[in-house]
C-alpha cells in the first residue's frame, strides 16, 4: 500500500484515514460521562472511515465494521522484535485477545468471539489479497518506521473491510520497535508491550478510539503505564456491543478469506482464474470500490523517557 493511500478517496481507490491523537489536557476538560466507546464505521457518502459512538455523537457517521464470523485468526511474524522474542510475543498476544474474548458482558457472557493463533509467518507485510491467502498478521519494524510520525506512534493497525456493509476482511498490525522502547513485565515499565497490544487489539475487533481517558480505547499512551492492560466499562461495553453474547460457537474455522497463506502475495504462486475465489468482490484496487482500509494509531502521550525533553503528540487526523 502506498503511502498516497493515507488521503481518503472515492469510488475505485482505497481509502484510508488515520485516527490520531488527543492530548490529555484537552479530554479532560470534556465531561466525564459526555462521551464513550466508539466503533468505527464506514461512512456510505464519503466511503471513508468514520465512528459511531454511544452515545450518538453529532459528527457520527457510517456502518460499524465487524468480523462477518465468530472465528477469526491472526499470525505473528516469526522474526518478532529483537527487542522482543517470539516466544514472549505469542504470550503477550494470546493474553491481550483472552482479554476482549473474555469480557463481561453482563450475567457471566461473554462476546461471541473467538480468536485463533495460527503460528508464526514468514510475510511482514499488512496487504490484503483478493485473488491470493491471507493472514492477519502482527509484526514489529524495527528497522524503520514507514509512517513518519517522529516516534510518536507506536503501533498501527490496518483494518480492510467491505465499503458497503462494513465486514472486515483483514486486519494487520504493526508495532514500532524502532522508536520505541518496549517492556514486559511489571518492572521497569516503559513502553509496555502488554498495554499496547490490547489497545491495538481493540481496533483489530473493530472498535475506535474512545473519548474516555480511562479507556484501554483511549487514544493515548502514557509511557511507563499498564493501564491500558485491562478493559473499562466502556471498553467491556464496546467489544459486546460488536459482538453480543449468543449461542456457542460450534465447528469454528478460522481461515482467512480466500486461504490462509504465511506468505506475502508477491511470494504466493498465481492462481488459476477459476480458482477458489467466486465469492470475492468481482474487482481489485483499480476498479472496484468495495473495499477500503482503515488505520488506526496509539500514540505516546510523550514525555521522553528520559531527559524530560517533551514530545509532541500527534493531532487529531480527523
Ligand atoms: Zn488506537
Amino acid at each position: 500500500m502506498r503511502r498516497s493511500d493515507l488521503a481518503p478517496a472515492g469510488r475505485g481507490a482505497r481509502a484510508r484515514a488515520v485516527a490520531s491523537l488527543t492530548l490529555v489536557a484537552a479530554a479532560l476538560a470534556l465531561p466525564r460521562a459526555a462521551l464513550a466507546y466508539c466503533r468505527t464505521s464506514v461512512c456510505p457518502e464519503t466511503q471513508s472511515t468514520a465512528a459511531v459512538c454511544n452515545p450518538q455523537q453529532a459528527t457520527d457517521c457510517g456502518i460499524p465494521l465487524a468480523w462477518p464470523s465468530p472465528c477469526v485468526s491472526y499470525s505473528l511474524q516469526e522474526d518478532a522484535s529483537d527487542q522482543v522474542t517470539l516466544a514472549e510475543t505469542e504470550a503477550i498476544f494470546e493474553q491481550a485477545f483472552a482479554t476482549w474474548t473474555a469480557a463481561d458482558c453482563g450475567g457471566g457472557t461473554t462476546p461471541r468471539m473467538e480468536v485463533t493463533y495460527l503460528g508464526p509467518i514468514s510475510c511482514d507485510a499488512h496487504e490484503y489479497n483478493q485473488r491470493k491467502g491471507n493472514a492477519n498478521i502482527i509484526t514489529f519494524r524495527d528497522d524503520g518506521w514507514p509512517y513518519g510520525s517522529g516516534g510518536s506512534t507506536l503501533a498501527l493497525t490496518t483494518v480492510t473491510y467491505n465499503l458497503k456493509n462494513g465486514e472486515i476482511y483483514d486486519a494487520d498490525m504493526e508495532i514500532n520497535s524502532f522508536d520505541v522502547t518496549l517492556s514486559m513485565g511489571d518492572d521497569d515499565v516503559s513502553f509496555d508491550l502488554l498495554s499496547i497490544a490490547t489497545h491495538e487489539v481493540g481496533h483489530f475487533l473493530g472498535l475506535s478510539h474512545s473519548a474516555e481517558v480511562s479507556a484501554t480505547m483511549y487514544a493515548d499512551y502514557r509511557p511507563e503505564s499498564t493501564m491500558l492492560r485491562d478493559l473499562d466499562d466502556d471498553d467491556r461495553a464496546g467489544i459486546c456491543s460488536v459482538y453480543p453474547p449468543g449461542e456457542p460457537v460450534e465447528a469454528c474455522d478460522p481461515t482467512p478469506r480466500h486461504g490462509f497463506s504465511d506468505l506475502c502475495a508477491v511470494d504466493q504462486p498465481d492462481r488459476e482464474e477459476s480458482g477458489g475465489c467466486a465469492a470475492a468482490p468481482s474487482s481489485t484496487g483499480g476498479g472496484g470500490g468495495l473495499l477500503a482500509a482503515a488505520a488506526a494509531a496509539l500514540g505516546a502521550l510523550a514525555r521522553a523517557r528520559r531527559g524530560g525533553a517533551a514530545r509532541p503528540g500527534r493531532e487529531r487526523a480527523r
